[in-house]
């Protein structure tokens, strides 16, 4: 059709944009928008009435950014459709256009007019459309009904002054907050399935997530930890756009605590010094807390007592999103963001000798604490957080890309006597 651009609209939840904050949200969720869309002929053209318009050279061109906008947080459905003149005649073809080749019984016609000005009323236009609609598919001998609350498939027409929208795909978006509206928090990465589900949904509330994993000898040579790490913060970084990797050599500290603490205790000793360095790490990047992968008696270390007594030692605020989900609600969200394949691989991210064989199911937090007091926690602490490695990833032209790997010394400001207070 003559004079019909592809068009992507964009609805984004109006909930946020209450308040003096909308400029600020906007602005966060166009600068996420126009990096997942580079490199493609597509261009953002601003925002009318709580929608954004994105306009694409090619059909084609509309369906990949659509798919790449599923993954940017702040952004509740995507409309895929054509932009033309407003005026009656032209909405009329358009929308029977779109509805041509449907396999539909029920069917409706919702029309939005944004400017008083235009020379039709949105009812009229649902009228004579829907009838249109009817018409075209009997004279193709199928049976079709109007359903105003039910349809199975809807025409949407979107009218300003100098421009109508018509389409009829709507993709489900991402819903949440736009990426940095909400701060940073450092995320505890194991490399299987529940950490990367806690870390999405926590991205998804807007939050920009850093990721700190703890890698210790592997079983079997290929089993090491670190490559599946970064294959999930990579595939993680399209809900975000840039993400940090910090990779810790956690084998000497286990090697410390299995000498020096009894073999019941030892997991929920891995887990405080991985929340202790996680926030000397928080305090050099900004961060205000850590994000695990915990959800409540999955394992043994999960008991309430054992998270209440690893807990004792954070003095930032620990995020469990997953703590009330179960395994097969978690694994559902693994397979939708696209980690799961990878967090079922084989790793080790701990010597299989360094594992408790009898771990306690309820410790206390004065327990844990006596244990610990025989440790050097200050000192191996200091020398894992000495030299680690600090990766950066990017998500550009569609793509994601290490842009950097640097040797990291975390500062000595941010490391306190960890068994003070
Ligand atoms: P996941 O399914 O994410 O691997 P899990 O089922 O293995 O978790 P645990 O081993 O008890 O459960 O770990 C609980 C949480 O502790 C994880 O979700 C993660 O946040 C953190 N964690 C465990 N191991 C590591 C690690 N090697 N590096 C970083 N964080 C870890
Ligand atoms: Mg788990």
């Amino acid at each position: 059709m003559t004079g019909a651009r592809p068009l992507l609209v964009l609805h984004y939840s109006e909930l946020w944009l209450k308040g003096c904050n909308k400029p600020f949200f906007i602005s966060k969720l166009k600068t996420s928008i126009e990096q997942t869309l580079e490199g493609l002929p597509v261009r953002l053209e601003g925002h009318v009435n709580e929608r954004m318009v994105v306009s694409a050279q090619t059909p084609e061109a509309a369906q990949e950014a659509a798919a790449r906008l599923q993954r940017v947080p702040g952004i509740e459905f995507i409309g895929v459709g054509v932009g033309i003149p407003p005026t009656l005649e032209r909405i009329l073809a358009a929308g029977l256009e779109s509805m041509r080749g449907k396999d539909f019984h029920s069917y409706r016609v919702r029309a939005k007019r944004a400017s008083k000005q235009l020379p039709f009323r949105s009812l009229e236009v649902e009228r004579q459309l829907g009838a249109l609609i009817g018409e075209q598919a009997r004279a193709e001998g199928r049976d079709v009904r109007v359903d105003l609350s039910n349809a199975e498939a809807t025409c949407f027409v979107q009218a300003t002054a100098t421009e109508a929208v018509v389409f009829t795909d709507k993709l489900r978006g991402l819903g949440g907050l736009p990426t940095g509206t909400a701060g940073r928090l450092m995320c505890l990465l194991s490399g299987g399935i529940d950490s990367a589900v806690a870390a999405y949904k926590i991205m998804r509330r807007g939050v920009r997530v850093n990721f700190v994993h703890f890698y210790g000898a592997a079983a079997r040579p290929g089993e090491e930890s670190p490559p599946i790490a970064r294959e999930v913060v990579r595939q993680l970084t399209p809900y975000q756009g840039l993400s940090r990797l910090f990779l810790v050599d956690f084998d000497p500290i286990q090697r410390h605590i299995v000498a020096n603490a009894p073999d019941e205790f030892r997991l929920l000793l891995y887990r405080r010094f991985m929340l202790r360095i996680s926030e000397k790490l928080a305090r050099g990047h900004r961060c205000h807390g850590t994000i695990t992968g915990d959800s409540i008696a999955q394992v043994a270390s999960q008991t309430i007592a054992n998270i209440e007594g690893v807990n004792s030692v954070a003095k930032m605020p620990v995020y469990r999103p997953l703590c009330g989900d179960d395994k097969q609600e978690i694994t559902a969200i693994a397979r939708k963001i696209g980690t799961y394949e990878t967090s079922i691989e084989p790793f080790t991210d701990c010597c299989p000798l360094y594992m408790p064989r009898n771990p306690r199911l309820f410790a206390s937090i004065d327990e844990l604490d006596a244990v610990e007091a025989q440790l050097e926690a200050d000192h191996m602490i200091r020398q894992a957080t000495m030299s680690l490695l600090r990766e950066v990833y990017e998500y550009r032209m569609g793509k994601v890309e290490r842009k950097s790997v640097k040797q990291y010394v975390v500062a000595a400001k941010d490391i306190s006597p960890v068994l003070a207070g």
